[in-house]
């Protein structure tokens, strides 16, 4: 089967695993602390702080930005379920802004108007998770302009979209929000197998994060409520958690950061190919907007009225080929845990039209251009 994504390994990266291994520290060790500042670099913020997944990311910037149970966080229904579930993990409610048909991102238009509204009913949100789907930046200067009107935070989950350009900048360089959290789960750009990082400019952040991180632990005297009983002496100063990411999967992540750029190249370089081969099919083929840069961690297609065949019927015969489609994503509204909270079918209209007759196609840097033809011939065949 051709997977819709995989990682990609090289040598280096298991020489360097194995070179931690043999070294003094598993965890909380320097590669930890290095991965850390070679994220920030890249991205061209102040801080970053790595954690086990994306997922713990997006838990600790929900409770960093004080979250509590009547405060609302608004989020994609397009998107994996954890973009939601870290709201709920704080006691805060969720709510969604329906998706725009051309880049499958939060509307801004649709956000205007649930602000607009939401104003008048006073529920406004206190933080706005745009989620970059498929890479593509959202448009974050009309977000952030917003968030100046309306007074929330934002977190960029841009765990599909680490080495992308919003005009012009990196991907979490956090000029237009206060987080941005990346995943390195093995599919997206980049692996530490499992893992996260959370980006931000605001210092006092950062120094929560850590300490989030590690139990609500500090051993930094100057963060103590009385005078340090000595070297062994830390102190629990709020309810954290075990967010840590290992020095084995810090070094991994080191070492595949050095390929980053050349992957994000590959990924666009297979997207054009698949863009020139598959515009005369009855699909409604991604569009990537001038000012930005996509990661392409997907390609999604989807079916256009003319095709012939259904979704269904078209994923199963690709599924029969050997050709490892992918939905991306059933909207998070009509999950059935979140159903039981109140949504229902017709809540969030376009990604459910979206939903209906999205594909993701296999699209990694270690795909073959051989594998990629066959996969544009199958589709010629179901479709033509
Ligand atoms: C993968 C993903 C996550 C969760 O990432 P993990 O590192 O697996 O926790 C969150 N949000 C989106 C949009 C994702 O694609």
């Amino acid at each position: 089967m051709i997977p819709y994504g995989r990682q990609h390994i090289t040598q280096e990266d298991i020489n360097a695993v194995i070179r931690t291994l043999n070294s003094d520290f598993l965890t909380q060790g320097p590669q930890i602390d290095i991965f850390e500042e070679l994220i920030a670099k890249y991205c061209g913020c102040k801080y970053a702080v790595a954690v086990s997944s994306a997922t713990a990311a997006l838990h600790l910037a929900c409770l960093v930005t004080n979250l509590h149970s009547e405060d609302e966080v608004w989020t994609s229904p397009n998107s994996f379920v954890a973009s939601a579930n870290c709201a709920l993990y704080t006691g805060a409610k969720v709510k969604f802004v329906d998706i725009d048909s051309v880049t499958y991102n939060m509307s801004i238009d649709t956000l205007i108007k649930q602000l607009e509204f939401s104003r008048h009913s006073k529920s406004l949100p206190k933080v706005l998770i745009p989620v970059h789907f498929s890479g593509q930046s959202c448009d974050m200067k009309e977000i952030y302009e917003l968030k100046k009107k309306y007074d929330f935070k934002i977190i960029e989950d841009a765990s599909h979209a680490i080495g992308g350009l919003y005009q012009g900048k990196p991907i979490g360089s956090c000029e237009y929000s206060d987080m941005t959290v990346f995943s390195f789960h093995p599919v997206k750009i980049i692996t530490t197998g499992e893992g996260g990082m959370i980006t931000t400019n605001n210092e006092e952040y950062y120094k929560k994060l850590i300490q989030l991180r590690t139990h609500g632990i500090t051993r930094d005297p100057k963060n103590m409520t009385t005078e340090t009983e000595g070297p062994w002496y830390y102190q629990q100063i709020e309810l954290g958690f075990n967010y840590r990411i290992t020095d084995i999967q810090a070094a991994l992540g080191i070492s595949q950061l050095k390929r980053i750029d050349e992957y994000v190249l590959k990924r666009n370089t297979l997207a054009e190919r698949y863009h020139e081969k598959l515009n005369k099919l009855p699909l409604v083929l991604p569009t990537v907007l001038s000012d930005r840069l996509s990661s392409y961690h997907l390609y999604v297609v989807q079916l256009s009225d003319e095709a012939k065949i259904s979704r269904g019927h078209c994923f199963n015969e690709l599924r029969n080929a050997n050709i490892g489609v992918n939905v991306h994503y059933i909207p998070i509204h009509l999950q059935p845990y979140y159903q039981n909270l109140g949504f229902k079918v017709g809540d969030y209209p376009v990604s459910e039209a979206y939903y209906t007759n999205a594909i993701s196609l296999p699209l990694y840097p270690g795909l073959t251009l051989d594998a990629q033809d066959y996969i544009i011939n199958t589709l010629y065949n179901l479709l033509k």
